[in-house]
């Protein structure tokens, strides 16, 4: 009996784990025929000041599935980095980006626009991560201070000698970095210190109840202040009420971004409201 069972068990398995594979794997090629096909796109979400004038913003992928329709990052971003797909679709953002920003250098009305890109853990590592950057901005001949680096504290923790290596290198050609999700990673005072970085996000989980808790609010000031000190912008995402954005500048913040000012929008949809707000 107990053999049975214990067969039983291993075909039960055997099962669960042939369907996760061959999920992923019908995932993966499906991500690398997104890919071929074009069937990506960026989003822009807009990133204004405190006298609401547009001054950047991020860019968000999605995937314009033929069938399912427009498909968040958080179906397939973790998917494409563990199967070593985030190369070339990295490759894919910043080109777009860098394109972009060149289109815009002679429009006066565009061409303070900053726009801010993720990147992920892995494509950083890349050995050729510093000279594929630098041979963009040549390539497109763009302004490098237009270009921001979105890094998670997830790569801060690990191997801080390269990582402030690569960035001094971007960061002397004029590229600049921010610290994205900042509270919810591990990074410490003296790693913060130590890396050029000129922008701090504060995460959307201490903005959407920074009215209402006190522990996110002490945080929110300190981070605010930390950030003062240390010379970098600080930016809060996810700003979601006036009530939010009034407390954040009130505090010192400068810089917001969020469903209040702007959900992530086509392209087209951004410059109009480019126009709308800094003509
Ligand atoms: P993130 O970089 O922290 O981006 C902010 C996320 O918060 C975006 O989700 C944005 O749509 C959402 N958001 C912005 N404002 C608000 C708000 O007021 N309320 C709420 N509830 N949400 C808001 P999205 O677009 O789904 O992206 C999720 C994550 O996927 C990003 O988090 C980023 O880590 C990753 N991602 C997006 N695009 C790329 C990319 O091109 N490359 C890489 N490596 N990662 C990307
Ligand atoms: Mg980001
Ligand atoms: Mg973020
Ligand atoms: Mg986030």
């Amino acid at each position: 009996v107990q053999g049975g069972v214990s067969m039983v068990l291993f075909f039960v398995l055997l099962h669960i784990l042939q369907t996760d594979t061959a999920e992923r794997s019908e995932l993966d090629s499906d991500l690398r025929a997104a890919l071929r096909e074009r069937q990506f796109v960026l989003y822009y979400q807009p990133q204004l000041n405190a006298a609401n004038r547009v001054i950047g913003a991020e860019l968000l992928i999605r995937w314009q599935h033929p069938q399912r329709g427009l498909v968040g990052p958080g179906e397939f971003i973790d998917h494409a980095e563990n199967t070593g797909l985030i190369i070339p679709l990295g490759q894919w953002v910043l080109e777009q980006t860098a394109a972009q920003l060149r289109h815009w250098s002679d429009e006066p009305l565009f061409r303070d626009i900053g726009l801010a890109v993720n990147i992920s853990q892995k494509q950083f590592r890349q050995p050729g991560f510093v000279a594929e950057i630098l041979a963009l901005i040549e390539r497109h001949g763009i302004a490098a201070q237009r270009l921001e680096l979105e890094l998670t504290e997830t790569l801060i923790v690990h191997d801080m000698e390269d990582l402030t290596r690569k960035m001094n290198a971007l960061v002397e050609h004029g590229v600049r970095f921010s610290l994205d999700d900042f509270g919810t990673g591990f990074s410490s005072l003296s790693h913060l210190k130590r890396l050029p970085l000129s922008k701090l996000k504060i995460d959307r989980s201490f903005i959407c109840d920074v009215l209402t808790d006190a522990n996110s609010e002490t945080i929110v000031r300190t981070v605010i202040a930390l950030g003062q000190s240390m010379g970098m912008t600080v930016i809060a995402e996810g700003v979601e009420t006036e009530a939010q954005r009034r407390f954040l500048a009130d505090n010192g913040c400068s810089q917001f971004q969020g469903y209040l000012l702007g959900r992530p929008m086509p392209l087209a949809d951004f410059c109009t409201f480019v126009q709308r707000h800094n003509a």
